[in-house]
């Protein structure tokens, strides 16, 4: 009854209204998923910011909308700001999409948002895909809370910093990554979480090659090295608690183990690989601190 009320009420209101600024949810792959309610808005508004004019072109063309499209992204969004803002003094409406999904999450979109909401203009949401929320509601992962982190920084000492906190986190975290990073990505992932850390990987969602990759990080790991990673992919991290903590040691505590065993008698190759195994620290890297060390 209750859904049935609320489907009036929105057929009531008629859309778009004067002085709006609608943030409009696109497919992140499936054209399918393009709602009928944003599909009208695109069609409606006066004028449409989007990312890139010749991409969100195409859409435009597939729905027969003749709205003209403006860029606004990441190097023009605030010389834009008041031109866009002008519609919307004028009374006229405006829509705001990014290149897939939804914008304002990992897109240009926060910043109009904000510029719109201090001069007292309506905004709404038109709800679509997004590839975080879609991909963690089929990780099998908690998905009562969790965490969002996008991409991670691209300066090393930065990164690094939020690879550790990322690792402590107790709640399901999503991470966004491009195919090249993504190995990098779960070494790190391994030596800071343990290699039996629960992990979903969601590979071109929504799209004809989709794919959901897991349980462990060094299950995905063995897979993504047998097979190239390609396409789009939005990793969901599994939490730390103190059932997959086991495996997760420090750097020191992992030299110290690999100390032990030289003491006792192992070759020093043959302990590296074995402290790599326990530890999911990488051989190499066991081997050439060990030197290091025997240098001082
Ligand atoms: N605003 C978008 C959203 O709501 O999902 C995210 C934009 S962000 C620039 C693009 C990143 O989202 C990609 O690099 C990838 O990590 C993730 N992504 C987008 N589409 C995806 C898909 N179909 N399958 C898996 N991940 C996807």
């Amino acid at each position: 009854m209750d859904l049935i009320d609320n489907h009036q009420i929105q057929q009531e209101r008629s859309e778009p209204c004067s002085g709006t600024l609608y943030i409009v949810g696109t497919p992140i792959g499936n054209l399918g998923d393009l709602s009928p309610r944003a599909k009208s808005i695109l069609k409606t508004v006066s004028l449409i910011a989007c990312e890139d004019t010749r991409r969100s072109g195409q859409l435009l063309k597939i729905i027969k909308s003749k709205v003209p499209l403006l860029s606004y992204h990441k190097h023009n969004f605030k010389s834009r700001q008041s031109q866009l803002l002008k519609i919307l003094e004028n009374s006229g409406s405006l829509a705001l999409i990014s290149d897939a999904g939804l914008p304002g999450i990992n897109d240009p979109g926060q910043e109009l948002v904000h510029a719109a909401r201090s001069n007292n203009y309506e905004v709404i949401c038109i709800p679509g895909p997004c590839a975080a929320t879609t991909a963690l509601v089929i990780s099998g992962l908690p998905s009562e809370r969790f965490c969002f982190e996008g991409f991670l920084p691209k300066k090393q000492s930065l990164r690094k910093k939020r690879l550790e906190n990322i690792s402590q986190e107790n709640r399901t975290t999503v991470i966004y990554e491009s195919p090249h990073q993504l190995i990098k990505l779960l070494e790190d992932l391994s030596i800071l979480c343990g290699k039996e850390r629960p992990i979903q990987i969601a590979r071109e969602l929504t799209k004809r090659y989709e794919e959901s990759i897991g349980k462990t990080i060094e299950e995905v790991t063995k897979y993504f090295n047998k097979n190239k990673p390609r396409g789009e992919f939005t990793i969901v991290l599994g939490g730390n608690n103190n059932n997959n903590q086991k495996n997760r040691i420090t750097e020191s505590e992992a030299l110290n183990r690999l100390n032990i065993l030289i003491n006792q008698g192992e070759k020093s190759n043959i302990a590296a690989q074995k402290i790599a195994e326990e530890t999911g620290y990488k051989k190499n890297w066991l081997y050439s601190k060990l030197h290091k060390s025997l240098d001082k």
